[in-house]
């Protein structure tokens, strides 16, 4: 599948989820063909949040998604390396950064006086406003997973692999692009 396919199947499902009209489902008639491999439609770096869910944001059956995350959906190298694994063997073209509304992790790194370990890799923006902030450190993702990694850098290079990022709005649900990597 390419990147602008992908993306489209991603933000499609999401309309149905923030219309409250999902359709996705996984019936046991599926599970055997899952045995046989996978082929996901989607990269994900998500949020640890309980608020956020990319199987149901974006109305994807098991399958369809493969889903990292970590608190302010930082791509850290474990991240990278997961990531580069759906790329090469899955065949995985399209990565998405999925930050969102109220972020915990993001209010962290811009509130507290001290930020270590993890809230210290949240990329702020040059304002202090919180969904500035949001919107900034999901597109600083792009550059991160770029940085992190020649393999990716490579494919968005060639036109193999996109990557978006996004917030997703906790209360209407939609998810919002902020950031892409363009397509040669
Ligand atoms: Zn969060």
């Amino acid at each position: 599948m390419t990147p602008d396919l992908a993306l489209a199947e991603l933000l499609a499902g999401n309309q149905r989820f923030a219309q409250g009209q999902p359709t996705a489902a996984n019936p046991i008639e599926e599970r055997t063909k899952h045995v046989a491999g996978q082929a996901p439609v989607a990269a994900v770096i998500r949020c640890a949040d309980s608020r956020v869910a990319p199987e149901i944001v974006f109305d994807q059956p098991l399958g369809n998604l493969f889903v990292c995350g970590v608190a302010g959906n930082i791509p850290t190298p474990e991240i990278v390396e997961s990531i580069e694994y759906a790329v090469a063997h899955l065949g995985t073209t399209l990565i998405v950064v999925m930050g969102h509304s109220n972020c915990g992790a993001v209010t962290a790194a811009l509130t507290s006086e001290v930020v270590d370990g993890l809230f210290a890799q949240v990329a702020l923006a040059p304002t202090p406003d919180l969904d500035d902030c949001i919107a900034h450190n999901a597109e600083q993702g792009i550059s991160t997973l770029l940085n992190r990694s020649v393999m990716i850098e490579e494919a968005v290079k060639n036109g193999l692999v996109q990557i978006v990022a996004g917030v997703q709005d906790i209360a209407t649900g939609n998810f919002e692009l902020v950031a892409q990597t363009q397509l040669n």
